[in-house]
């Protein structure tokens, strides 16, 4: 029987830097599960190289506990570390690796329960939910979710463990990002007239994004946050190729970080109303011609703090903590769960502040303490 620190070890051996692969890890885990006997599904990304995976221990009926986590990491690329990032390496009472924090451990916690699960007589199911490229903005979340609502009995609750020292988190805000593309006609700067200048429209569209962003600071709605409203940010503008050439093609991209009270499309859809009924017929007044289009690349859901949530209390009588729920800076693939109708909860070993470093690390304690929380699960529902 393998224990959580060796799991931890296998974990950390497969790179999963989000946008690769996580199939190996995923065959990994499969293997593991088969050893015991647990049924499990997978599914495919578009690509075939990422999957998401779901599997139940214990009876098909509903009111289970999920246990998520994704299976990706930050990359290692440009960072100094000073062992091997992909070898478990011990350091005194903590241990060395990327993803040990975020979230490797948590997960190496849980599959070293599996026999204590498998040989308890659950009378709720305990279901593991792994997703991939969540470090991305959460790309795999919402077909997992799906992948989990179709094959499982609906869970009552989900513990998500994104690493907060295990103490319950209950608010995060989303993470909405976005390219717009702008097409106009390129043509010589003297004679703008047969041109559409794409990167003032480009730069029209990113004022505006700017004037969303004061209007959320005035309105500043939700003080569980820092700061207490929903931010944006124009990240970059490519465009344009000599003092002289009328620029045909613009590419912005640009963010929004929602409090859940915003978390809806209504931002981007005042934004592209905005593209579309004003800066449009501008960029097509003297040729007619132009487009602009709107990419999403990243759709985190903001997760919302619960009037009495089950998944919040389920980890309190777990871990016994009295900590004050708290918000975290990050988003997480439970804004998904969520939105879903599954009361929802961040609770995991480890610190944020150890993660996406060189030298990632977690203390041996936190793995100990949440293997503590995960057989307590195991008990509570086998009463
Ligand atoms: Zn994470």
């Amino acid at each position: 029987m393998r224990g959580t620190r060796d799991l931890l070890a296998d974990l950390v051996g497969f790179d999963t830097t989000s946008a690769t692969s996580n199939l190996e890890l995923i065959a990994a885990v499969e293997a593991l599960l088969d050893t015991h006997g647990v049924p499990h599904s997978r599914q495919l990304d578009p690509t075939g190289t990422r999957a998401n995976l779901v599997a139940r221990i214990g009876p098909p009926v509903a009111g289970g506990v999920v246990l998520a986590a994704h299976t990706d990491c930050v990359p290692v690329e440009g960072q100094p570390w000073s062992s091997d990032p992909f070898t478990l390496t011990p350091d005194g009472d903590r241990l060395v690796g990327r993803g040990v924090t975020d979230m490797k451990g948590f997960l190496a916690s849980a599959l070293a329960q599996l026999p204590t699960m498998v040989a308890a007589e659950l009378t709720r199911p305990i279901l593991l939910l792994l997703t991939y490229d969540e470090e991305l903005g959460t790309v795999g979340a919402p077909a997992a979710v799906e992948l989990l609502l179709s094959t499982q009995p609906r869970p009552e609750a989900a513990i998500v463990g994104e690493p907060s020292l295990l103490a319950p988190v209950t608010a995060h805000k989303g993470v909405r990002a976005f390219t717009t593309v702008i097409e106009g006609v390129d043509g010589h700067s003297s004679q703008p007239q047969h041109a559409a200048n794409a990167l003032v429209a480009a730069a029209r569209i990113a004022t505006h994004i700017d004037d969303l962003a004061r209007r959320h600071r005035d309105a500043a709605a939700d003080p569980s946050f820092d700061p207490p409203y929903t931010t944006c940010n124009v990240a970059t503008l490519h465009a344009g190729q000599a003092i002289n050439i009328v620029p045909r093609r613009a590419e912005l991209t640009w963010e929004y970080r929602p409090v859940p009270a915003d978390d809806s499309d209504a931002l981007v859809a005042e934004v592209e109303r905005y593209a579309t009924e004003v800066v449009l017929p501008e960029l097509r007044a003297t040729t007619g011609r132009g487009t602009i289009t709107f990419r999403t690349d990243a759709a985190a859901r903001a997760l919302a703090p619960e009037q009495g949530g089950a998944a919040e209390a389920l980890v309190r009588r777990l871990t016994g903590s009295t900590a004050p729920a708290s918000s975290v800076p990050f988003a997480t693939d439970g804004g998904h769960l969520q939105a879903a109708g599954i009361s929802t909860v961040v609770c995991g070993p480890g610190s944020i502040e150890q993660a996406h470093r060189p030298d990632e690390w977690i203390a041996t304690e936190q793995l100990a303490a949440c293997d503590a929380m995960l057989a307590a699960l195991v008990e509570e529902l086998s009463a």
